[in-house]
């Protein structure tokens, strides 16, 4: 007894900002998935410490996000209506007291199959979200800015009857648990009522891969080739950068191909029904598990995160199928297709970054001139080595390096100083050639560079190849 009573005296002369402290702000939503009228219905309620307005961002419209909200509208917990201003990118919530305010809308999709990866879409048959063309939700960059913490989240889906959701978030009962706000606007996620769900492990990281749809070729090959991309990641830069990866494979529209990581967990695979699973999209496969490291784990220049990867993915993919021409055939192709970019001669990669942020990857610098720098550096350094040391020393250095920090952001400079540092003088001479000049990239420096890599004479194919198809390769 005495104990309860001593508990009794110490709530009650809590000081209210302990009391306050000790209840985060929440979050709270219901989506409804209504497939015949292609949209959600969407309510949320948020409780906050605070009076005032309240801030909130909504799908970007600029962005191919597919949807649109509409009927956006705001209450106290009582129901009386607060007032609601549009402003920029999202809405303001005046007159809110502290405790709870709902809000509810309509997201209406504009197309039936997501046109890609990045895009989202609803049909009678299935949903593939980006999380972040979903959610009207407080912007968690501006949360921390203030550093706020983001209320604590908690999402249900209402779902037609047999589908079942694919999300890369925690769950707790039929609740989905996103973990900050980055997590709720930044993955992908699906629902259909005839996923196939495999999954795996590599070293202390599961995977999840979602296949629905039929293609031609297995589930098993699929799944095969993820994991051989995970496990080679892994053993080429360190473990898989987060504790679960959802893969999330759809068939979508005839002639659109299309990866992407979402968030830093999540990767989308939209192909076309008739595609093989051969050179082209496995290599796509590796581009994008390889996002975790770069991209996710770490940020830099665009020629790097895209372009490098892509040479890296192209190596670790010949690895897997031991055939070191698969790495010289995507070489070779990314060289037709950077010999076509016009500007290749006047504007380097980063100034390209800078001025055409938009463009199909198959002709922007960053990619494809990024995958022959990476080729061009590999040779470089391990030239200068007898082969001891290659780009991949470089990568874990510069991955290290983001590691220790909260942007996870890495410079060029720093990028150049680690070049430099573990290949020498040839290495510096062959960076400012190829990252800090226009200087032209002959067929010859393709294929002398891949001899090096190889240890195998791979000359450049007889027949003219055909340029890389649109893959679309994007992410976040
Ligand atoms: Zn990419």
């Amino acid at each position: 007894m005495p104990v309860k009573l001593a508990l009794v005296v110490l709530a009650c002369c809590a000081p209210a900002g302990a009391a306050a402290q000790s209840f985060p702000d929440t979050l709270l939503y219901n989506v409804a998935v209504l497939p015949a009228q292609r949209h959600l219905s969407v309510e949320a309620r948020l409780t906050v410490a605070g009076a005032g307005t309240v801030p909130l961002t909504m799908p970007p419209r600029a962005l191919a996000a597919g949807t649109t909200v509409a009927g956006f509208a705001a209450t106290d917990d009582r129901g009386t209506p607060l007032r609601v201003q549009r402003s920029g990118g999202g809405f303001l919530i005046d007159g809110v007291r502290p405790g709870a305010v709902r809000f509810r809308y309509r997201l209406d999709f504009s197309d039936s199959i997501s046109g890609g990866s990045t895009a989202s879409g609803l049909d009678s048959s299935r949903l593939y979200a980006v999380a972040r063309s979903l959610f009207v939700a407080p912007d968690p960059v501006a949360t921390r800015k203030t550093r706020q913490a983001y209320p604590v989240l908690r999402v249900v889906f209402i779902l037609p009857s047999g589908w079942r959701l694919v999300a890369n978030w925690d769950s707790a009962g039929r609740d989905l648990l996103p973990r900050s706000g980055e997590d709720l606007l930044g993955g992908t996620l699906a629902a259909a009522p005839d996923y196939r769900v495999y999954s795996g492990a590599v070293g202390q990281s599961a995977f999840n891969v979602a296949v629905r749809g039929r293609r031609a070729f297995t589930d098993s090959a699929l799944v095969d080739l993820i994991g051989g991309s995970l496990r080679l990641g892994a053993a080429a830069f360190g473990r898989v950068p987060v504790p679960r990866v959802t893969y999330i494979s759809d068939a979508g529209r005839k002639g659109r191909t299309s990866g992407s990581l979402q968030g830093t967990s999540t990767i989308g695979l939209l192909w076309e029904p008739g595609e093989m699973l051969e050179r082209p999209r496995g290599h796509d496969t590796f581009h994008e598990t390889l996002h975790l490291w770069f991209g996710g784990a770490m940020e830099t220049e665009r020629w790097w995160t895209e372009g490098v990867t892509d040479y890296f993915a192209a190596l670790l993919y010949g690895g897997w199928r031991h055939d070191p021409r698969d790495l010289a055939e995507l070489c070779y192709q990314s060289w037709r297709n950077y010999d076509r970019i016009q500007y290749r001669g006047t504007m380097t990669m980063r100034d390209e970054a800078r001025e055409r942020p938009g463009g199909d990857n198959t002709m922007l610098l960053v990619y494809r001139k990024g995958m022959l720098a990476g080729l061009l550096l590999d040779a470089a350094i391990r030239r200068n080595t007898d082969g001891r040391v290659g780009l991949e020393d470089v990568a874990r250095r510069v991955l290290e390096l983001a590691s220790g920090r909260q942007s996870h952001t890495v410079s060029e400079q720093e990028i150049r100083s680690a070049v430099v540092s573990l290949g020498g003088r040839p290495a510096s001479r062959e960076w400012d050639r190829v990252v800090g000049r226009t200087d032209l990239i002959s067929i010859q420096d393709v294929s002398g560079a891949l001899q090096v890599v190889t240890g195998m004479d791979l000359p450049p194919p007889q027949r003219v190849l055909d340029p890389k198809v649109l893959s679309n390769t994007s992410h976040q």
